[in-house]
This record gives structure tokens, C-alpha cells and sequence, in this order.
């Protein structure tokens, strides 16, 4: 019996020892230890969790405000899946999301914040606050699974009542240019029925000025770990302040993420930046939170 378990352990992990070898790019030799193995069940541990927390809507959507620098107000809300599980407490996004990709969930996650996100921007606006809008995040995967990713998300807005101008989709640029390809046409096309696009986590990993100018999304999203050099780093100062002045030339406008002290937010104001977002205005909140915030910058 013990063999037999042991039998399938190995063949599991010889699985996905092969699998994670097929994977990266470079030839690699994979050696088998507890960690691989350790690391291993506790993903399709949480996957199994997820698929059913995802049909039984056990999962959360947090609202962090995104406040216009010209009028100090709240111009709209990002919208962040939030999962805590009975068991296993609170899980980050950062794990999940990714766990989410691997697995072939992120579309069900994807559908089920989009979904949430509407009906509670529905709410916000039934309780007069009717020019506020929300940001939701998708993969650049969900693009290229869904078979009409495009009708998918205005379909949502239908069903939910809310105009496509409220809504805002947050990409991260992706590694392969064919991926990116693909998702800049379907972005176009979400564009083209007036939702607006987002290029997310801006100044990190790919993303490049020379897609700046391919793409004309609406928004520029400066990454945390940019603003929170904002004071420090004579490099990070350069880069948000030519950010800035070349999306403000194309048309785009300018959201620093990650605002956490009044002296950043100073600066962002000085180099024009349009919007900010951070726990110095507010971490992300549940919903009823998030009206008192309303109450609060929006009167
Ligand atoms: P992101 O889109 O870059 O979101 C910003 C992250 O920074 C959020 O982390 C937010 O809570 C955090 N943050 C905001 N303001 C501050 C600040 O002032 N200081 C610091 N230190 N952090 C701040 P979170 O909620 O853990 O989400 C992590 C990532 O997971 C997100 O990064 C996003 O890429 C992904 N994610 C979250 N929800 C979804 C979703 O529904 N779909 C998809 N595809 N991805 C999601
Ligand atoms: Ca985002
Ligand atoms: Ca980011």
C-alpha cells in the first residue's frame, strides 16, 4: 500500500518536474526534493479550493479609490479579488492570481470580479454618486482564452446597466509580442465601444515607451515600486516625470499607484500627474467602506 503511494508521488512529481522543464525556455535539469514537492501539492491544493470557492462565490472584491488630482475627488474605484479561506486564512492575490493562470481559472475569477465589480458600481450610482467609475484587472491569458473576450465584458455592462465609459480594464503588458499582439486588438476594439484600457504596472518588467505609442490606451498606471522611490531615487524621479509628459503629449493621462505619504503625493502634483491611488488616500476596502469614502471626498 505504502508503495503504491509512494509509486504515485514519484510519478506525480516526475509530471510536473517534466512539465515545469517544459516550460522555461532554457534547457534545465530538474531535481526532485520535499520543497518541489512541497511546493507543488500546495498548489493544486489551492486550486482545488479556488474552482470551488469560484462556483460558490466564496471569493471577495476590495475597492481601493483612485482620486483625480484636479478636483480631489474620487474619479473611480479598482476593483481587487480577495480570497480567505475557512482553512488556509487569507490568501494573497499574488498567489492565487497566479495559481489562477497555471490552472485555467482565470477566466471564472476574471468573470466573477468583472460581475461583482458592476453590480456594486451599480449601487454606488443608484446612491448618487453617479459619475464614478470602476477599474477592473484582467490578464493578458483571459484575452487569449476567452473565444469573445470583447462581447464577454460588454455583455457584463448590459446585464448590469452601466455605461461603457465607466468601466476601465487594467493590463499588464506581457513578455511575448505575439501575446501582446493579440491582446492590443482586442483592446482596440473594447476601445472602439468606449471602455477605457489601462496599461498597468508601467515602468516594470516589458512594458516599453515605443508601446506607448502603438497602443493609445487612456491610462498609464505608474507601479508602486516606482512612486515609492519617488523621493529617494534621483533614476525613479526621471523616469515618472518623463512618463508623465510624454503620455500627457499622446492624450493618455498619468495614475501613480502606490501613494503613501502626502510629500509623494506632492511631487506627483508638481510633475502633473493626473491621478493618484494608495493608502494614503485609502487601502482596499469592502464596499460599504468604500461609500463612507464617497461621503467623504465626493460631497
Ligand atoms: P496591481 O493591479 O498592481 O494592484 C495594486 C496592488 O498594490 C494591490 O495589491 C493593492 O492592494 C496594492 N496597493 C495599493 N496601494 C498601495 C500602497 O499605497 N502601498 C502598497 N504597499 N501597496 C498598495 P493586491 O490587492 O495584493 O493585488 C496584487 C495583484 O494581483 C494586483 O496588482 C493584480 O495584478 C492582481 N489582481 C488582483 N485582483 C485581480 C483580479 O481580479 N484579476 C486579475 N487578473 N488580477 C488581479
Ligand atoms: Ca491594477
Ligand atoms: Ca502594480
Amino acid at each position: 500500500d505504502q508503495d503504491i503511494d509512494s509509486a504515485t508521488v514519484f510519478v506525480r512529481n516526475a509530471n510536473h518536474a517534466m512539465l515545469s522543464a517544459k516550460r522555461s525556455s532554457t534547457q534545465s535539469i530538474v531535481v526532485f526534493s520535499d520543497e518541489v514537492e512541497g511546493v507543488y501539492l500546495r498548489k493544486v491544493h489551492l486550486r482545488d479550493k479556488l474552482h470551488r470557492a469560484l462556483r460558490a462565490d466564496e471569493l471577495d472584491v476590495a475597492y481601493q479609490p483612485i482620486i483625480n488630482n484636479s478636483t480631489g475627488k474620487i474619479a473611480k474605484f479598482e476593483a481587487l479579488a480577495r480570497w480567505h479561506d475557512p482553512e488556509l486564512g487569507t490568501i494573497y492575490p499574488d498567489e492565487f492570481i497566479a495559481i489562477a493562470e497555471e490552472f485555467g481559472l482565470i477566466s471564472l475569477l476574471g468573470q466573477f470580479v468583472l460581475d461583482r465589480a458592476l453590480a456594486d458600481l451599480y449601487s454606488l450610482h443608484s446612491k448618487g454618486y453617479a459619475d464614478v467609475g470602476m477599474a477592473v484587472n484582467r490578464s493578458a491569458s483571459e484575452f487569449n482564452h476567452l473565444l469573445q473576450p470583447v462581447e464577454h465584458i460588454i455583455q457584463a455592462l448590459k446585464r448590469h446597466d452601466i455605461e461603457t465609459d465607466k468601466l476601465t480594464i487594467e493590463v499588464t503588458e506581457s513578455a511575448s509580442i505575439n501575446a501582446q499582439h493579440q491582446v492590443d486588438s482586442q483592446l482596440n476594439k473594447l476601445r472602439e465601444q468606449g471602455v477605457k484600457v489601462a496599461l498597468d504596472d508601467f515602468c516594470t518588467g516589458y512594458s516599453s515607451l515605443s508601446h506607448l505609442i502603438d497602443v493609445r490606451a487612456d491610462y498609464i498606471k505608474i507601479d508602486k515600486s516606482f512612486t515609492q522611490e519617488i523621493l529617494t531615487k534621483r533614476k525613479h524621479q526621471v523616469v515618472i516625470a518623463s512618463v508623465i509628459k510624454i503620455a500627457s503629449e499622446l492624450q493618455m493621462e498619468v495614475i501613480a499607484e502606490g501613494v503613501e505619504a502626502l510629500e509623494q503625493q506632492q511631487v506627483l502634483l508638481q510633475y502633473g500627474c493626473h491621478f493618484s491611488q494608495g493608502y494614503y488616500y485609502s487601502k482596499p476596502v469592502p464596499l460599504v467602506n468604500a461609500i463612507e469614502l464617497l461621503r467623504k471626498y465626493n460631497n
